[in-house]
């Protein structure tokens, strides 16, 4: 019924009621000249042609023209919201950031939530990892948490991200998605066991995006007021519970309800029914994490939960819907090398990586002064640097201050005690490879320990369902990897495939006899 209709469709007679008895505004162009009629274009005569000096109508299409930005590469399709992060647990003994400065403490907040391989226009409700990033708008800057719904990545050297995307995207000649390259790559690098094996789990695909957890996934180095620097992961657990669909709810809604996430995400907030998370740090002293038995800055890996318990911090909430998708959401620019005082990186390869990629494609998509944009500028803090010019600056470009550092006319000074930690870095530089870094252990532990029989069958039909779409030798290399983790993981999976391909031969069979080709099978090339 009209009148019961959900928050998110009921958008725009909200708005004209938000607006209450207020006038209309006056049409304008984007100089802000007053427009006379919108409706007709200026022609000679009745029947055309139009005229160049029709501003009204070249301003307007112009525009049109030029509406689109780039794409995000990855994590295209995605709902924003904003909030506020409160420190409701005391970790200064860890870190001197003031976002944790004391219990209470409040600092406003923007995340993104987000499939990764789709386009902007696909379904919400896709096999996929979600992202999860969170923008902490703090007095000290920004800090940005760029991670995940899982705590681990596929691979470990950012070196192969961009293939392993190009794996994950769409075949160069059939614009396809292509599940040869998906699980080629897959297969070749065991590294993504653990992360694969969570994506066919029955969390690969949630009940939109406040049922799921967020993860930071990587490592980073916490740093207290006395320069004592640790090691730390953030984890920020739903208070709305862990909520999944199954393959068929999912599949139903993708045609059905194709923004479910999105529309889920809005609705609650603007019933209400704000989301919240609650946030935790894993603490690993240097010497823990010299002795402990893997990478601790391998992001396919997990630290233990019973030996690195989960430490509380706080609460993130979110309690606004974004005015404007586009200015709000589409612009929102996330990037982990924004780390405030006391907030650092570790030598985690991918992490390493994504500090240059991430600000770099914001250049990109963005321009170079992204970080002036309403919802992407620090403005909890004033900037002060020697930056200046580039394409759209919108702010004053820091007035008449010097643009040159050291100068001898009042600038911007360096802060000693914002400075970096030390750390000490003594190894020989070369192409490490770290391909075979036990890709197995923490898989078979999840594999039979975390998931129970009923989840672990699940995980083999949503795995063999979709590796059955891919040739036959790369089936067995993957089934290999499986075995590696445990064999009756192989083994299942395995058997769901002989099914699956003795079914696809029977159907191709039928073509054969039917049609008279010349060859028999495709399916097994
Ligand atoms: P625990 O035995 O203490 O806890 C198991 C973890 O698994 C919980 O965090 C649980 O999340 C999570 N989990 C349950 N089902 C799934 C699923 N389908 N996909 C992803 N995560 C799931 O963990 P340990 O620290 O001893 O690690 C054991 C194994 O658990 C690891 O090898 C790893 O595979 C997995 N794991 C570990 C995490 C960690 O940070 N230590 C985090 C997530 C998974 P919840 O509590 O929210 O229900």
């Amino acid at each position: 019924m009209a009148e019961n209709r959900e928050k998110a469709t009921d958008q725009m007679k909200l708005w004209k009621e938000s607006r209450g008895s207020q006038k209309a505004e006056t049409l304008t162009t984007g100089a802000g000249v007053p427009v006379g009629d919108k409706l007709n274009l200026q022609t000679a005569g009745p029947r055309g042609p139009l005229l160049v000096q029709d501003v009204v109508f070249t301003d307007e299409m112009a525009h049109f023209d030029r509406e689109r930005i780039p794409e995000r590469v990855v994590h295209a399709k995605g709902a924003g919201a904003f909030g506020y992060f409160e420190v409701t647990h005391d970790i200064t003994k860890f870190s001197k950031a003031k976002v944790f400065e004391h219990v209470g403490k409040r600092t406003p907040i923007a995340v993104r939530f987000s499939t990764v391989a789709g386009e902007s226009g696909s379904a919400d409700t896709v096999r996929d990892p979600r992202g999860f990033a969170v923008k902490f708008y703090t007095d000290e800057g920004n800090w940005d948490l760029t991670g995940n719904n899982t705590p681990i990545f596929f691979i470990r050297d950012a070196m192969l991200f961009p293939s392993f995307i190009h794996s994950q995207k769409r075949n160069p000649q059939t614009h396809l998605k292509d599940p040869d390259m998906v699980w080629d790559f897959w297969s070749l690098r065991p590294e993504s066991l653990h992360q694969v094996s969570f994506l066919f789990s029955d969390r690969g695909i949630p009940d939109g995006h406040r049922h799921m957890n967020g993860y930071g996934s990587h490592t980073f180095k916490l740093v207290n007021a006395d320069g004592q620097p640790v090691y730390c992961k953030f984890h920020y657990k739903t208070d709305q519970g862990i909520k999944n669909l199954t393959v068929e709810e999912a599949d139903r809604l993708a045609t059905t309800d194709p923004d479910y996430s999105i529309r889920d995400l809005f609705n609650a907030i603007a019933n209400g029914n704000f989301p919240s998370w609650t946030f935790y740090i894993q603490v690993m002293t240097f010497e823990q994490a010299e002795k402990f038995p893997f990478n601790p800055f391998d992001v396919t890996k997990v630290w233990s939960h019973k030996e690195y318990p989960l430490i509380p911090v706080g609460k993130l909430l979110l309690n606004r819907n974004p005015l404007n998708y586009f200015a709000e959401v589409e612009q929102l620019a996330f990037d982990p090398s924004n780390m405030p005082p006391g907030i650092e990186p570790s030598p985690d390869k991918m992490l390493q990586g994504r500090l240059f990629s991430y600000p770099d494609t914001h250049r990109h998509r963005l321009g170079a002064n992204y970080l002036q944009l309403p919802v992407n500028c620090p403005y909890r803090t004033r900037v002060a640097n020697y930056q200046r010019d580039g394409p759209m600056c919108l702010s004053d470009n820091q007035g008449g201050a010097p643009n040159y550092y050291p100068n001898s006319f009042s600038c911007p000074e360096t802060q000693p005690a914002c400075l970096e930690s030390k750390f000490k870095v003594s190894a020989d530089v070369a192409r490490y490879n770290s391909a075979d870094d036990d890709n197995v252990t923490q898989v078979r532990t999840f594999f039979t320990q975390v998931l129970n029989e009923e989840e672990r069958q699940r995980l083999c039909q949503n795995m063999a369902g979709h590796l059955k779409g891919a040739q036959l030798f790369i089936q067995k290399r993957m089934v290999k990897n499986l075995m590696a983790v445990h064999p009756d993981y192989g083994n299942r999976v395995q058997a769901l495939l002989d099914k699956y391909n003795a079914e696809a031969d029977k159907n191709a069979i039928r073509v054969y006899s039917r049609g008279g080709a010349s060859s028999i099978t495709a399916s097994k090339i």
